[in-house]
């Protein structure tokens, strides 16, 4: 690799601002390519502040990258092809795209032999009393493209549930999933190079609030581990893809049960920046530059906890030993995520009262 590199993202959110925090140390410069007033990355690089559907926007981003990557997967598919045709793009369009439609991404896991709940599609009411008699009820009613930390989502428990839930996201594309009893959630974040070489971090055990990620834990010796990485390998290899991949499932018995695929970095993986010997921002860097993969493995007992709408008192939060504050310089908002905290200790026992502590001073109680 070239030294002094620069790599274009499409996205300046967070995951953007902490793709830079782990380039510089490679020498690695960034431009970052957003909409958004607001887009948190953009002091981190040079920022061109335009829609993704600006071809002179996009043109003069590629003129100034060696290659280019996204942090935002509902980068429209054109934007990703014109990019493409013009300098590297890892990941590439098509990987992209096989994310951004839950339908025909749970068609992919399918045609790959992967688990998926019971589903139908829905584009009309009468689809939807269809749908509940092919899913059962509960069953959980989202748009098909464009949904996030739960947003689109309404779950239906009664068939006097139909009604509103139509009247909430109706008259897009839907989809219809039966409701899992999972277990538990977590996550495989795989890491694919240019050389088809391919690292796993340890499962990663999550749990969501109001459709949003609260909490993230590594799992020591999951017994599904080497499940989720067959799944993640079948996905990656399919797509030719290069960069990290996030995978996430619901564990319903001995089963991995696929939810959904994020083509890029992952809210479930920010443990792995203070936790892991390799950050999954690092990995990510390494894999789409063509340098060889770093060690996924896990330095010791550690959680990752989101601060969302309100973060922690600083001053307090700096007082906790083993309390590793990240803030995205974002606008607090209630449900926006704001910034996180890995917490590390010794061994789970020390993890357990370090989070206690933490989770004691946040706003929302924890
Ligand atoms: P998603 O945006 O699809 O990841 O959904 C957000 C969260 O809603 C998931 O992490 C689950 O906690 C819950 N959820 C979504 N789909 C289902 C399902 N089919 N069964 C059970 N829970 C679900």
């Amino acid at each position: 690799m070239k030294t002094g590199l620069k790599i274009g993202v499409l996205g300046a959110g967070q995951l953007g601002r902490m793709l830079a925090l782990a380039g510089y140390p490679l020498d690695i410069d960034f431009v970052f390519l957003d909409p958004a007033v607001e887009a948190c990355a953009a002091p981190l690089g040079e920022h061109i502040h335009a829609d993704y559907s600006d071809e002179a926007a996009l043109a003069e981003f590629c003129s100034r990258v060696d290659l280019a990557t996204f942090e935002f997967e509902n980068v429209p598919n054109a934007a990703a092809e014109f990019v493409a045709a013009r300098v590297p793009l890892h990941p590439g369009p098509r990987a992209l795209t096989a994310g951004q439609d839950r339908l025909s991404e749970k068609a992919l896991f399918t045609s790959l032999g992967i688990p998926v709940p019971t589903h139908a599609a829905v584009d009309s009411r009468d689809d939807l009393d269809a749908a509940v008699a092919i899913t059962g009820l509960p069953a959980v009613l989202k748009t098909r493209r464009m949904g996030y930390d739960g947003k689109g989502q309404a779950v239906l428990r009664t068939p006097a549930d139909l009604d509103a839930a139509w009247a909430a996201i109706g008259g897009q594309p839907l989809i219809l999933e039966a409701f899992v009893p999972f277990e538990r959630e977590v996550s495989c974040l795989a890491v694919r190079s240019t050389s088809g070489e391919m690292a796993f971090y340890p499962l990663v055990e999550n749990v969501h609030r109001a459709g949003i990620l609260r909490t993230a834990t590594p799992t020591v010796n999951d017994p599904l581990q080497a499940i989720g990485e067959q799944h993640a390998r079948r996905v990656a290899e399919h797509l030719g893809y290069v960069g990290v991949l996030a995978f996430e499932f619901f564990v319903a018995g001995k089963q991995l049960i696929a939810n959904e695929i994020a083509p890029r970095v992952h809210n479930s993986g920010h443990w792995t920046i203070e936790a892991a010997e390799t950050s999954q921002f690092e990995n990510h860097l390494r894999a789409i530059a063509g340098l060889p993969l770093g060690s996924t493995e896990l330095r010791g007992a550690c959680a990752m906890v989101n601060y969302i709408g309100l973060a922690p008192d600083i001053e307090a939060a700096s007082r906790l030993p083993g309390v590793h504050t990240h803030l995205y310089g974002k606008t607090p908002k209630p449900q926006r995520k704001i910034g996180h905290a890995t917490v590390t200790a010794a061994d789970a026992a020390a993890l357990q009262s370090r989070l206690a502590a933490l989770l004691a001073i946040l706003p929302d109680g924890g």
